[in-house]
Parts: structure tokens; C-alpha cells; sequence
């Protein structure tokens, strides 16, 4: 068994960037992005990435997670050498070039190489990336593997494995892919893992990548952030269009997130609201990538106000400008939950989150109550009878 170091900071560490010996080139790209303070989880994970120790965090959505990672590579790898040393995993395509965008903001003031190596594009462009030396690699796991069998990529010199969102790298849909990627990043590297949600249900998976890590657990009482508003609607199947159309009546916003179950009702929807004259796009695995990428970017800029989204778009995306996220369906997993209102209400700022529930999914509730930590209005939801479209209103401040 891996022994495990809790440190639980149980108050927030006042601390300055200066303090954690980070390279200078790693310091000015700091001060161009404009952090003046880390975030807890930046002050409690640096050092200890730094000192080369195994580490398993978890903080909240939208905390700074992807930095408190990025800055200790870029400052340990310096400059440029022959062959990958740092390999970061990510659940999805979006969330990979998003992950190397960070790197890249980091790196500017070296000569690092950092490519995204994802599927659904033509390998062309990240065959010329990997002929480059690159020295961090950022990648899903599926053309990363695709990339190993092929041997147009060598991890013999990884020194710093990275499983950003790792408790759905670990889950049973990637674990075989994991493994096989384990196999071939040498047993000596720094394994650290990152979440919102890392659970008991990951355990073993976790000691199977990771040696005598160090559990750091970011303060904060809640899994979800508490500047996210949550309301719940209780509402008929047939009736979702309907106050999905009234709900976004009042809202006052350029950037709402609507997630569907599957891929088939997020174009119904999507469809739904340009019939109603909504500015909406889809983003989903029947969705080519190019035009996956297009429509985010658009997005982001604020070409249109509603995304209708899978969970594809529910991990690690960070897009300031989200105000609102609609549950149409509610996810199939509590953490699912978290993690897609996570994308709003991102560092520290607030968001609204709006989930309707279906009596099919009144289920569902109560493993997100469990996951929370706390009901979702202090009386068990799953008993109460369905009120029809009536709307519930809670602040998470309540339950702290
Ligand atoms: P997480 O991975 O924890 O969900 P991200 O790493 O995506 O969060 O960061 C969320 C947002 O916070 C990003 O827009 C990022 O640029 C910003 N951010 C991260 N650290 C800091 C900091 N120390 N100061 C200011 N902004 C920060
Ligand atoms: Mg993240």
C-alpha cells in the first residue's frame, strides 16, 4: 500500500509566487499573465512539485489547477532538449489544446517545444510536431496511443507524467489506454494527478501510477464552488423546451453552456432555440473537430450566446465569460455535476447553474446530494413529488 501523506491545508496559506524558487523565465510570464497571488492550490502543490514528490490534488473547479502543475515543469524542464520529458493527459481534445495554450503562456520566455497530440484532425500536423523534439507533450490518451504504436513518439524520458482530470483518466473507459501508456513512461518519473473530484472509487488505479504520494486537499468545505447559484427545476420531459426558452428569457448573458445527455438531443435543442431565434451551436462527438474547435473559439469571443454541449464539454474547459449552465438532462454521475457547473463560477468569480429534473432522473439527485456533501435544498429531493415546473432556489452558502 502507498502511504499517504494528508496535509489537508486546513487554512489558506498566504504565500507569494517569489516564494517557490520558480525559474525566472517561469516568474515574467507570470507577471505578463497577470497572477500576483497564487491560488491555495498553487501554494500547497508547488513545492512539493518541485521537490519531485508523487502528488494527488484536488480542488475545486476553476482554482488554478492547470498552474499549479505547468509552472513547476516549465521552470524544472528550462530550456529545450532531444526528447519529451513532461506528458500531460487530459480526457478530451478541447481540454488539450487548452492545457498547451497554458504551457505556451508559461514557456514564452523559453525555448520549449510543447505540442497538443489529439484525434478527430489529420496526424499531419503533430507528425511535423513530433519529428520537432518536442520536450512536453500534451495528449488524449486514444492518439497518443495511436502515435506509440506507430513509434513516431519515444516517452522513454519522461520525467513528469501529469493526469490532469484523473479520476476520468482512471475510470474504467480509460483505464486499459492508461495502462498501456504507463508501460511505456519509465517507472522513475513524478506522477501527479489532478481533480475536482477524486474519490475512493479511483484508489487502486491511483497507487498503480503513483508512488508515496502526497495528498493535497484544498481547503474548501464544498466539492462545488460556492460562488456557483443552483437552482433546480422540476419539470416533465415535454416540458424541457419550454422553460429551457423561459429560462433563458430572463437571463441577461452572452455565454450560457446547455448540456444534453446524449448527442442526438443536443442538436434537437440546438435546433429548438434557432427556431426560437437564440444564437446556438452544438459541440459533440458527432461534430467534426474542426468545427469543434471553430465553434469554441467563436464562443469564446462571443460570436454566440448558447453552446448546447455532451460532456465533452464538461471537464477542465475554462471560458471566463460563462454566467450560466443549464442542465437540459442532469449528468450521469454526481461528479459529472460538479464538474459541469464548474464551468462557470471559475476563479472567483460567480456563475448559475440551473439543472431540470425529470422524474426518469430523480434518481440522480441523490447521488449528487452525496458527492455535495449536503441536500440540495436540506430535504431529501428524491421523495418529493414532482411540482411540475416549479422552481427551487438555493444558495450553496447556506450549507457550509
Ligand atoms: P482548474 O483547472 O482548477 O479548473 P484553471 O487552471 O483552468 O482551473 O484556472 C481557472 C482560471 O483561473 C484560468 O482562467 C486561469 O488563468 C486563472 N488563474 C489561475 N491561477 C491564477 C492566479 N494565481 N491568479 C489569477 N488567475 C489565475
Ligand atoms: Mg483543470
Amino acid at each position: 500500500m502507498t502511504t499517504l501523506t494528508e496535509l489537508g491545508l486546513s487554512k489558506p496559506t498566504m504565500s507569494t509566487f517569489t516564494e517557490f524558487g520558480l525559474s525566472k523565465h517561469a516568474m515574467s510570464a507570470l507577471t505578463d499573465a497577470g497572477y500576483t497571488e497564487p491560488t491555495e492550490i498553487q501554494s500547497g502543490t508547488i513545492d512539493i512539485i518541485s521537490s519531485g514528490k508523487d502528488l494527488l490534488a484536488s480542488a475545486q473547479t476553476g482554482s488554478g489547477k492547470t498552474a499549479a502543475y505547468a509552472l513547476p515543469i516549465v521552470s524544472r524542464l528550462q530550456r529545450s532538449a532531444s526528447k519529451p520529458r513532461a506528458l500531460i493527459l487530459v480526457p478530451t481534445r478541447e481540454l488539450a489544446l487548452q492545457v498547451l495554450a497554458q504551457f505556451k503562456l508559461f514557456g514564452k520566455y523559453t525555448n520549449l517545444r510543447a505540442a497538443a497530440i489529439y484525434g478527430g484532425v489529420g496526424m499531419g500536423e503533430q507528425i511535423r510536431a513530433l519529428r520537432q523534439s518536442l520536450d512536453i507533450v500534451v495528449g488524449t490518451p486514444g492518439r497518443l496511443i495511436d502515435c506509440m504504436t506507430r513509434n513516431l513518439i519515444d516517452l522513454s524520458n519522461i520525467e513528469v507524467l501529469v493526469l490532469d482530470e484523473a479520476d476520468r483518466l482512471l475510470d474504467l473507459g480509460f483505464a486499459p489506454q492508461l495502462r498501456r501508456i504507463n508501460k511505456q513512461v519509465p517507472k522513475t518519473r513524478q506522477t501527479l494527478m489532478f481533480s475536482a473530484t477524486i474519490d475512493s472509487s479511483v484508489a487502486s488505479m491511483v497507487n498503480e501510477f503513483t508512488r508515496d504520494a502526497v495528498v493535497v486537499k484544498a481547503a474548501s468545505k464544498n466539492v462545488e464552488p460556492t460562488s456557483i447559484d443552483q437552482k433546480f427545476h422540476h419539470v416533465n420531459e415535454y416540458g424541457k423546451d419550454e422553460l429551457l426558452l423561459k429560462v433563458l428569457k430572463d437571463i441577461d448573458s452572452s455565454s450560457v453552456l446547455v448540456f444534453t445527455m446524449t448527442k442526438r438531443k443536443a442538436t434537437w435543442v440546438k435546433n429548438r432555440l434557432r427556431n426560437a431565434n437564440v444564437m446556438a451551436e452544438e459541440i459533440h462527438g458527432d461534430i467534426s473537430q474542426n468545427k469543434r474547435e471553430r465553434t469554441l473559439k467563436q464562443y469564446r469571443n462571443g460570436e454566440f450566446a448558447v453552446l448546447v454541449a455532451t460532456d465533452v464539454a464538461a471537464r477542465g474547459l475554462d471560458i471566463p465569460s460563462i454566467s450560466h449552465v443549464i442542465n437540459y438532462d442532469l449528468p450521469n454521475t454526481a461528479s459529472d455535476y460538479v464538474h459541469r457547473i464548474g464551468r462557470t463560477g471559475r476563479a472567483g468569480r460567480t456563475g448559475t447553474a440551473v439543472s431540470f429534473i425529470s422524474q426518469d432522473q430523480i434518481h440522480l439527485v441523490r447521488d449528487i446530494e452525496k458527492v455535495m456533501g449536503h441536500s440540495l435544498d436540506g430535504s431529501p429531493l428524491a421523495v418529493r413529488k414532482s411540482t411540475g415546473g416549479g422552481v427551487r432556489r438555493f444558495r450553496s452558502r447556506r450549507y457550509r
